[in-house]
């Protein structure tokens, strides 16, 4: 299949072609329809004179036949020849070529010739005379006069009559074949008629090969007909009306060896065209060949092969356009191919492979763009260190890349150093380093081929790091090295992305603030150290959580927080062994791994650690204490993987705070399952919460003068669907770091608000109920929101309620919480600071606290009146509470014996068992102390 065949159709082919087509068609045909018409249109010029002229030579033959009849008819003797009128006429002289019928009307009667005939033409001619139009008279100064005789059904005939001194003598009937013989002689291809002045038709001659055969055919091809006329005046010489001679012959058609003209220029004009068709054709497949190479060429060319080269050789434009094509894609390539090589060593950098094989990469593009030459790229390893990858050639020329390790002493090391910018170095002169002495790291590769060294050195961070040697087979320009540079150039990237990546690996696994690994870097040694370590061998995880450092944290702000930690952090290194890690996954949570250790080491490094924890810190110049709980979890007793280990250190942790802090707890299962049921125990809180498995008891608390009930305490109770009713203690804990506390005071509020407005409305004589606000409520901010619905919901008003909080808001932000509270306290809510005197609270805090109420804790009163240090205590808070203009309440009373002296004290409202447990809303309606009965006690 030929190229063309193969090649799509070209649309400006086509069009050029149509166009060279229409071009000269419109020419030829304009040429072709104006030379047809113009050489007919000569050609019936001609014809036409022509035939005029013939029809006026026959018209005229007639009349020379007519004036030879007359003159013969003229001369024609008086008396017949022979005599004897009666005699058989015998032919006059000469007559009978001319005439057919004679008849002489001489004084002895009438001579009629031939003989044959048989009547005298006397009567024919009279009833001839008779048609005529015109009186005799008018032809009678003819001697011989002309009559038309049409009685005959044939061919009218033509008579001849000769007067002498005015009568009649001679009647001739002019033989037509003698009269019309020059019609007939006239030609074949024409048709004749003569007709007299009245139009009557005297002859018609068709000729042979004429196309008006029959007179019909006059009319169907009067289009391809001329008609010729020409008159003949009679009148003069023969006393008769003229004659119309009438000649017809087919139209003239111009024709060339027997083919009409038309034909023949059609036939040229196609020629013609196809000539140019041709011409065309070929034209312009010859430019257009070699555009279409250009275009597959550009096209290839733009998807990438960047070898394309096109085969035109021409000596035109055209041989121009695409040796400037080869001269572009020989460029192009050569880019491509250095881009390419760029482009290997920049993937390298971004897969983040070792720095060996992007040197080797290197080292290809150098042979590549240098093939006489040899290279090596030289890096430091290390502080004296040189690692060195060279070229060499193989079998069948193949690139090898060597690499080796170098160690540099210090004079070297200070040449390397030392190498600031590019040089070139040519190692026969003296002035440079000779060949052999020649340090091995500065040697491109096979020395005995090198006429030029040229030594590029890589600076980072203003530090030689690494050195492209170059030796080149001859003198080089500095030119000459510039590829060499665009390599030096990403071996820099690579280089920097090399520092910069061990540095984001460092960081990524260090904490940024003490230095010590971070939680991802912890995950990694521990992994590492499981991976190292055999299936027995000893492990301990050790996690440790700095006691009170939130309160330092908010109290002295973060910035101080932070010293602390770092202060912690150097002593918690500065007591573990060498082989141990310490790593710090977050906040003031510290992990310390110690592999080899048995639970006795372990226990003794978790001491060590709580001792140094335990010594005072000095944070800007302030004595600061903090303390430090320790889980400890062993491998493989406690766990064999990451997750198991750390896991079990953080139980171990939550126990060791649980009891007490400052000491350390080793994870046993008993612990494992305590943690696993709080994490029950807060599933099962959430579906009570949907369950609605939550009461409220309520505790009176009593007027101390007469047990009178003045107000009641909200307490929450869950009535677990197995384990029966659960007091807060219970889950209250749970609910607070789960964050559930939140939706469950929301729901305690709503509860005791809409019982009290009940109560309320009942009549029932409660001044206030009083409901425990978890300090969590406040920190997360939504409280004052939850107390507007509450008592909106149940139309309490705000006077009615009091919200019971601990010491313990002190500690976070006490600013954000008694904002709170004091917004509450403008609506007329009462504040109550519960269990008073547990917390740490000091004057200065208690004056500035928006509260109206404070409870003595039951710690206080269970000792009254048997412990004398109780009694100072509650007479100092009594005392309190009085200059703080505050209202008192006792809680946890259940003797008379402290009910008594708390009255003596002068204490607001009695609170505890001697005058009811906590009951149920219907139980606690039915106290008597609630109508002011007596107090009574109730179980709940
Ligand atoms: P609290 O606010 O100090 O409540 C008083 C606790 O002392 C109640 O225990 C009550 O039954 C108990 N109590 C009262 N009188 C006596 C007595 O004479 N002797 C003895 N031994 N105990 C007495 P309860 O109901 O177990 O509540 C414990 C704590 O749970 C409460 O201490 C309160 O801090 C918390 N709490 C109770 N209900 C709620 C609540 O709805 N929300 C929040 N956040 N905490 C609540
Ligand atoms: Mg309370
Ligand atoms: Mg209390």
């Amino acid at each position: 299949m030929s190229d063309d065949a193969r090649a799509p159709r070209s649309r400006l082919a086509q069009r050029l072609f149509l166009l060279f087509v229409l071009v000269a068609v419109l020419p030829l045909a304009l040429t072709d329809w104006i030379a047809t018409l113009a050489t007919t249109q000569v050609a019936e010029d001609l014809s036409l004179g022509a035939r005029s002229q013939a029809t006026r030579q026959v018209s005229r033959q007639v009349l020379d036949r007519l004036l030879n009849a007359k003159s013969l008819l003229r001369l024609a003797p008086e008396a017949p020849p022979g005599g004897s009128a009666d005699a058989a006429l015998t032919e006059p002289a000469g007559l009978g070529q001319v005439f057919h019928q004679v008849t002489l009307l001489g004084a002895q009667g009438q001579t009629h010739w031939p003989a044959s005939e048989p009547a005298s033409l006397a009567s024919v001619w009279a009833s001839a005379d008779s048609g005529l139009e015109r009186p005799q008279a008018a032809h009678s100064a003819a001697e011989v006069q002309l009559r038309l005789d049409f009685s005959l059904p044939s061919q009218p005939r033509v008579l001849l009559g000769a007067f002498r001194d005015g009568s009649l003598r001679w009647i001739a009937e002019v033989d037509s074949g003698h009269l019309w013989a020059p019609l007939t002689d006239a030609g074949l291809d024409t048709a004749w008629s003569v007709r007299d002045n009245r139009g009557r038709l005297l002859v018609r001659h068709v000729g042979e090969d004429s196309p008006l055969q029959r007179e019909s055919d006059l009319a169907e091809a009067r289009g391809d007909v001329v008609s010729s006329n020409t008159q003949l005046f009679l009148a003069g010489e023969l006393g008769a009306g003229e004659w119309l001679f009438t000649q017809q012959a087919p139209r003239p058609r111009v024709r060339w060896q027997g083919l009409p003209l038309a034909l023949w220029l059609g036939a040229v004009a196609l020629l013609g065209l196809l000539a140019v068709a041709l011409f065309s054709h070929w034209s312009i497949r010859r430019t257009l060949q070699p555009l279409r190479q250009l275009t597959q060429g550009t096209q290839a060319l733009a998807a990438g092969a960047a070898g394309t080269r096109v085969e035109i050789r021409r000596d035109d434009e055209i041989g121009d356009l695409a040796d400037a094509f080869n001269d572009m894609a020989q460029r192009i390539e050569t880019q491509i191919g250095t881009l390419e090589g760029l482009a290997a060593i920049d993937r390298d950098i971004l897969d983040g492979v070792s720095f060996e094989r992007v040197a080797g990469h290197a080292l290809q593009r150098l042979a590549s763009r240098y093939p006489r030459a040899c290279a090596s790229v030289n890096w430091r390893e290390g502080a004296s260190a040189l690692h060195r990858s060279w070229m060499t050639r193989g079998p069948a020329d193949a690139l090898l890349i060597r690499s080796e390790q170098l160690e540099l002493d210090g004079e070297a090391l200070m040449r390397f150093a030392g190498l600031f910018r590019d040089e070139l170095l040519d190692p026969a002169q003296p002035a440079a380093a000779s060949r052999q002495a020649l340090p091995r790291w500065l040697c491109p590769g096979d020395p005995a081929r090198v006429a030029t060294i040229a030594l590029l050195p890589l600076r980072h961070e203003g530090q030689t790091q690494a050195l492209i040697v170059l030796g080149l087979a001859e003198a080089a320009d500095d030119a000459a090295l510039q590829p060499a540079r665009e390599v030096r150039d990403r071996l820099a990237v690579a280089m920097a992305a090399r520092s910069r990546e061990q540095e984001l690996v460092y960081r990524a696994a260090h904490d940024s603030l003490t230095g010590l690994a971070n939680r991802y870097g912890l995950h990694q040694r521990i992994e590492q150290t499981l991976d190292r370590l055999a299936d027995d061998a000893a492990l301990a995880v050790l996690s440790l959580d700095l006691d009170h450092f939130k309160d330092v944290n908010d109290t002295l702000g973060h910035e101080a927080g932070d010293e602390l930690l770092c202060a912690a952090s150097r002593r918690l290194k500065s007591c573990v062994p060498a082989s141990a890690l310490v790593a710090r996954p977050g906040g003031d949570e510290f992990i310390l791994l110690l592999p080899g250790a048995d639970p006795a080491a372990a226990a003794t490094l978790a001491r060590l650690a709580i001792a140094a924890l335990g010594r005072p810190f000095t944070l800007r110049g302030v004595e600061q204490r903090l303390g430090a709980s320790v889980g400890i979890a062993l491998h493989p007793h406690h766990g064999r993987t990451r997750e198991e280990l750390l896991r079990c250190a953080d139980i171990a942790l939550f126990a060791a705070k649980a009891a007490g802090r400052g000491q350390h707890m080793l994870f046993t299962p008993e612990l494992d399952r305590a943690a696993r049921e709080r994490v029950q125990l807060q599933a099962e809180l959430r579906r009570a919460l949907e369950r609605n498995e939550f009461v409220v008891h309520y505790q009176p608390r009593v007027q101390p003068r007469d047990g009178r009930i003045l107000s009641a305490e909200a307490l929450i109770r869950w009535q677990h669907p197995e384990r029966g009713l659960l007091y807060p203690g219970a889950f209250i804990d749970v609910a607070e770091s789960s964050g559930l506390i939140d939706e469950i005071g929301r729901w305690v509020l709503e509860a005791a608000c809409t019982q009290a407005a009940a109560w309320r409305r009942e009549g029932t004589p409660l001044r206030r109920i009083s409901v425990n606000v978890s300090t969590r409520q406040l920190v997360s901010g939504e409280l004052t929101g939850f107390v507007r619905d509450a008592l909106s919901h149940s139309g309490l008003p705000a006077e009615a309620l009091e919200l019971e909080v601990t010491e313990s808001l002190l500690m976070g932000d006490p600013g954000e919480a008694c904002a709170q509270l004091a917004e509450m306290r403008r609506w007329g809510v009462t504040i109550a600071l519960d269990d008073f005197g547990t917390g740490y609270s000091s004057m200065a805090i208690l004056r500035q606290l928006p509260i109206d109420v404070m409870k003595i804790d039951r710690s206080f009163v269970v000792g009254l009146g048997t412990d004398d240090g109780a009694m100072a205590v509650t007479r100092a808070i009594v005392a309190l509470a009085r200059s703080l203009r505050l209202h008192l309440v006792a809680e946890g009373i259940e003797t008379e014996a402290q009910a008594e002296v708390l009255r003596s004290m002068g204490c607001d409202e009695l609170q505890g068992y001697l005058f009811s447990r906590p009951v149920p809303a219907d139980l606690f309606e039915l106290l008597p102390g609630l109508r002011q009965g007596p107090a009574l006690v109730a179980q709940d």
